[in-house]
């Protein structure tokens, strides 16, 4: 058995913290390779490593040094150099780091410290090898992860070591310098060290004990996902339930590796199980495992009579989408309608009156409506294929609320229904889709 785990900003963040990070790490030999990010916030006011690192990019290209912006840096890991009893030279180490974030100029680089500070720390801390990604992990010249390069590298270097801990959040790209993954990318980077070595099992240790099955700001007594597959994550993920950042899915995916999110402070719970569709055991009363939404869509709601014998209607409108450069997020349609789902972000400065009017002129539609201010809720789960009924119970019960459901879509693989209501009933939709499920 092993296992990789990774750890997050706040399980980083202290001393206390750290000292619950060993026992967790030493409590298992499984847990073998071991992925941290940057120390996160120690209290509510703080800041994160990685934001100061940022600070202090934008002063060495406005000034010339971070002097001032470092400062921060350095007393954070002073502290913990100083509360883990650690021997390692701390101030050598920073010196040099910040002379090459000055003479890098690069904010990839900068920001890459902290996973490299925090790990170099965590390695002696734990009596383990230190073992960095800028080796291991590669990027091709499109600035996407070169998985065979790395899958080779990773093996290579790790076959040699029994446990290692490695820097999250970086690799680097084809012409040898530093580059990042997006924010919160070290969940990548434990997914894909965890492919490589072919693990058993990618553990992410965060702050919290998993997913729960909505937004607990929403309804507060939500409870926890016990088990979820890949591709349900996946579309609650895009709806913007966030606790794993959603490329991490991808680079275990092909390996069927399941990713435990587990709770560095709360150890004892079981928290979610991300696992491959075939290896997933669900409850027979499970019926839908998540619901997440986003706010502010417009829907453009375009009606021709005898529009399906209209050969290149839908190309010709979606060209026009595409000539202004519009993200479509959804095309319900019917027999006479097609309705497209776009965020109003993407629709400010007059756009939307530019569509709306080449549309007409290259359509000529009977109608043309434009409805804005609408949530798109996506309610998601493997049991809603089986089971007759629950789109009838789903709907009885947003009708019994007097809710308005302004658009329905539901995924060919009958693994979602997605709704449009309005903005202003978005919490009372998710509230009471929570009730007539649990
Ligand atoms: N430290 C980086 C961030 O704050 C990456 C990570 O923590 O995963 O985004």
């Amino acid at each position: 058995m092993l296992k990789v785990c990774k750890f997050g900003g706040t399980s980083m963040a202290n001393s206390e913290a750290l000292a619950q990070v060993k026992k967790i790490i030493f409590s298992e030999p499984e847990r073998r390779y071991v992925i941290v990010s940057a120390p996160g916030k120690r209290n509510k006011q703080d800041t994160k490593i990685t934001d100061a690192l940022y600070a202090c990019y934008d002063q060495v290209i406005a000034t010339g040094n971070c002097k001032e912006e470092f400062k921060f840096i350095r007393e954070r890991f002073n502290e913990i150099k100083t509360e883990l009893g650690l021997k390692l030279d701390i101030n050598a180490i920073l010196d040099r780091t910040e002379q090459e974030i000055v003479e890098n100029k690069s904010a990839d680089f900068t920001a890459s410290r902290g996973e490299y500070l925090s790990a170099i720390c965590m390695a002696e801390y734990l009596g383990y090898e230190f073992v960095d990604s800028a080796d291991i992990i590669r990027f091709d010249s499109h600035g996407k992860l070169n998985q065979d390069y790395t899958d080779d590298k990773v093996q290579l270097r790790l076959s040699k070591v029994e446990r290692a801990v490695i820097p999250g959040f970086y690799g680097k790209d084809f012409q040898g310098n530093i580059k990042t993954f997006s924010r919160g990318g070290s969940d990548v980077t434990g997914s894909i060290i965890a492919r490589a070595v072919k693990a058993d099992l990618y553990e992410n240790w965060t702050d919290v004990s998993g997913f729960l099955v909505c937004d607990p700001r929403i309804v507060p007594e939500a409870k926890t996902i016990q088990q979820i597959t890949y591709k349900e994550l996946r579309e609650l993920s895009y709806m913007g339930a966030s606790v794993l950042h959603p490329e991490a899915i991808f680079p275990v995916m092909k390996g069927k590796i399941r990713i435990n999110i587990k709770n560095t402070f709360r150890p004892e719970d079981r928290g979610t199980m991300i696992v491959p569709n075939d290896k997933y055991i669900g409850s027979e009363e499970q019926i839908i495992t998540g619901i997440a939404g986003k706010k502010d869509f417009t829907v453009i709601l375009i009606e021709k009579s005898m529009m399906n014998s209209e050969v290149g209607f839908v190309r010709r409108v979606l060209s026009i989408l595409e000539h202004y450069n519009l993200c479509i997020e959804h095309i319900p349609s019917g027999i006479d309608t097609l309705s497209i789902v776009i965020a109003s972000e993407e629709l400010k400065h007059g756009v939307l009156d530019d569509v709306i009017n080449e549309i007409r002129e290259s359509v000529g539609p009977d109608y043309v409506h434009v409805i804005e201010n609408i949530s798109l809720i996506a309610t998601v789960g493997h049991g809603m294929s089986r089971r007759v009924g629950t789109s009838a119970k789903l709907f009885n019960a947003l009708a019994e609320a007097g809710i308005n459901i302004r658009m329905i879509d539901q995924g060919s693989s009958e693994l979602n229904i997605i709704i449009g209501v309005a903005n202003s009933d978005y919490e009372k939709c998710i509230q009471t889709i929570y009730k007539a499920f649990n």
